[in-house]
């Protein structure tokens, strides 16, 4: 059984802590592109240092760079038997490359799921969140910036997905170990999975 699957919702929705869990449980590498984006910052790299002006000012990195490093993690023989996308695509240009990527070995998502969360609890759990881990684009004004980018840019995805028939929404507000369950047994559901 393959699950190919994005994971995506707001700034703040769980993706990350989620995408682990989620992984672990299906059997699949979970690939999240702000953390991809976060290594090669740390490593200087010069993806690095183009793609940290924008994330420092939470706005998108442009879709050519994402683009480019998606297509290469893909290319990883990990992903053979399925993959769980965190935080990939998010915008209407890069669902269009994920598709013809995925097309050239006959392939194609099997579902988005979105962890909805009201926007009232974003800046909360992101201001908890830099407490802790100190992300440089946690801060009141780069949150609101990006909790704006998300409605603009990365809604319209989701809508394209329901269009598909392939979307499954889960509700965010819970215990880590809640919201996996429901995502898990989401997905299965919408695959026809017992
Ligand atoms: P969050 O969803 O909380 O913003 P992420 O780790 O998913 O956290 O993303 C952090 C930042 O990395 C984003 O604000 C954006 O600048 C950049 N980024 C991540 N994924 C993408 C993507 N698919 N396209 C463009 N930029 C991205």
């Amino acid at each position: 059984m393959s699950f190919r699957l994005i994971l995506t919702g707001a700034p703040g929705a769980g993706k990350g802590t989620q995408a682990g869990a989620v992984s672990e449980a299906l059997g699949i590498p979970a690939i999240s592109t702000g953390e991809i984006f976060r290594a090669e910052i740390a490593n200087k790299s010069d993806i690095g240092l183009e793609a940290q002006r924008y994330i420092s000012a939470g706005n998108l990195v442009p879709d050519t760079v994402t683009n480019e490093i998606v297509r290469r993690r893909l290319a990883q023989p990990d992903t053979v038997n399925g993959f769980l996308l965190d935080g990939y695509p998010r915008t209407l240009e890069q669902i269009e490359a994920l598709d013809s990527m995925l097309a050239e070995n006959d392939q194609s998502m099997d579902a988005m799921i979105v962890i909805a969360i009201p926007d009232e609890e974003v800046e909360g759990r992101l201001l908890k969140r830099a407490e802790i881990e100190g992300r440089a684009d946690d801060t009141p004004e780069v949150i609101a910036h990006r909790v704006a980018v998300y409605h603009e840019a990365t809604e319209p995805i989701i809508e394209a997905y329901r269009k598909r028939g392939k979307l499954v929404t889960i509700d965010g507000i819970g215990t880590i170990e809640e919201v996996r369950s429901r995502i898990v047994a989401g997905v299965k559901e919408s695959l026809g999975i017992n």
